[in-house]
């Protein structure tokens, strides 16, 4: 195991990777924007270094200091957690020349699957079904309308370097898809550097489904069962649970099987999530790899029993996988609430702002995984998390109680939440049986009428 690692990240994530570390004895060193300077969390690393100013393009994304601090700290490895430069291939290879080692997937894997057209080619020759789409980027407006009669409408256009949900655009016909083309090209362009795009037909009313994978460097790839991440606005996730409701088992097999082989075909190891949407039909298409750990990796750690940030820097300092695919087991349900500072009644807009009071919730089957106290300030640059609410129960029934109570039992004063849209949904009808698909919020509380 290493003896000491750098923390490539802030908030949330940065605190758990570095609980993981102090259980498994690695010392840590963590990094800080100014508007982080003094983050109670950052008491708990070994060494903490500022990185910059507030803005995350002038601290957390600045490769050379992250380096550098990795370089003074004297780490063996880095962990990126997620955003900022978890998925940046050109960072994964730069740590590699610097013999600092990469926690996560090789920068091959991770540049191959990181644009989606050549994930897409991945998966094809893998026999894993993907959305009928352009076979690989569009190179003018002829092509795509071509594509888009071959596939029909309506279609949705892509950024091959997309994240977060943005630079995606429907289409119904050939007068919006013209439009929407250059507005697509010119956001993904501004917002990726890079304005590649592709096409698939827009599948109405899926649910997403995640398989978090690991693998390790001995030639061994194990799924860790699905996700069922429908619960979106603005095509981002805001409650997760496992296992997915209403999953026929053969087809649950047949979805997490396909991951692994999607996988094991890149050449990817570490831990990392391969995207499904399942249409109405039960008709499952790969969407993307997300080759970093995920905001929602909590809710497989409930029901599996096994913590994944440990596992992902034992897989990176060479250790192979302690398990066999039939011996991962999962038990009862789980369910993540993510806890953003933001306004549910103004389609969900950020709202950063000093927390002036946390009561966070406990209690059996809790788990809150947060790094705000009271007075701590949500700075405006970077995601408005909060925290991560998560349940686990024998039984969904039984994780949905807890979750409503859990709920109503965490108070947050000084700033607006997703809380009460949360309550909402949970006692929606349409959830607890198991029945929404990625529109169900837009539709059930459209942003024009809130
Ligand atoms: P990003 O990388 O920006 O998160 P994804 O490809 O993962 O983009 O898609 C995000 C979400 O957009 C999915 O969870 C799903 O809700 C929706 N989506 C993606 N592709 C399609 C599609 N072909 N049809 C309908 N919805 C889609």
């Amino acid at each position: 195991m290493y003896k000491r690692i750098l923390v490539a990240n802030r908030g949330e994530i940065a605190l758990r990777i570095i609980r993981a570390c102090r259980e498994l004895g690695v010392e840590t060193v963590a990094i800080f924007s100014e508007a982080d300077r003094g983050a109670q969390y950052l008491q708990l690393a070994d060494e903490a270094y500022c990185v910059g100013s507030a803005r995350a393009s002038d601290s957390y994304l600045r490769i050379d200091r992250v380096i550098s601090a990795a370089e003074i700290g004297n780490v063996q490895a880095i962990h990126p957690g997620y955003g900022f430069l978890a998925e940046n291939a050109h960072f994964n290879e730069i740590c590699r020349s610097c013999n600092i080692d990469f926690i996560g997937p090789p920068h091959e894997a991770m540049r191959l699957l990181g644009d989606k057209n050549s994930a897409r080619r991945v998966a094809r020759e893998a026999g894993v079904p993907c959305v009928p789409g352009s076979p690989g980027p569009i190179s003018d407006e002829g092509e795509a309308l071509r594509i888009a009669h071959e596939i029909g409408f309506p279609v949705l256009i892509k950024a091959a370097a997309g994240g977060g949900g943005r630079g995606m655009r429907v289409a119904a016909n050939d007068l919006v898809l013209k439009s929407a083309l250059q507005q697509a090209q010119a956001e993904a362009a501004a917002a990726f550097g890079d304005g590649t795009l592709y096409l698939e037909k827009y599948i109405e009313r899926p649910r997403h489904i995640e398989v978090q994978i690991l693998a390790d460097h001995h030639g061994n790839a194990v799924h860790l069962w699905e996700r069922d991440c429908s619960l979106q606005r603005r095509h981002q996730k805001i409650i997760e649970e496992s296992p997915a409701p209403n999953l026929p088992q053969s087809l649950r097999e047949e979805i997490c099987n396909a991951a692994v082989k999607l996988v094991k075909a890149a050449g990817y190891t570490n831990a990392g999530t391969v995207e499904f949407i399942l249409d109405q039909q039960g008709h499952f298409y790969f969407i993307e790899v997300n080759a970093r750990i995920q905001v929602e990796h909590p809710v497989t750690e409930l029901v599996t029993g096994i913590d994944l940030i440990k596992m992902q820097l034992r897989v990176a300092c060479g250790e192979p996988l302690p398990f066999k695919q039939e011996e991962i087991r999962t038990s009862g349900a789980a369910i993540e609430c993510r806890i953003n500072a933001e306004d549910p009644e103004h389609d969900f807009r950020p709202c950063p702002g000093r927390i002036e009071q946390i009561f966070p919730p406990g209690g059996p089957g809790v788990r809150f995984d947060s790094h705000v106290h009271p007075g701590y300030l949500v700075p405006p640059y970077y995601d408005s998390m909060i925290g991560k609410l998560l349940v686990h129960q024998p039984t969904r029934e039984e994780a949905i109680r807890t979750m409503r109570r859990a709920l109503a039992e965490l108070r947050i004063q000084g700033v607006k939440t997703t809380v009460p849209r949360q309550m909402e949904i949970l006692n929606h009808a349409a959830f607890v049986e198991g029945r929404v698909d990625t529109k169900f919020i837009e539709r059930t509380w459209p942003p024009s009428a809130s």
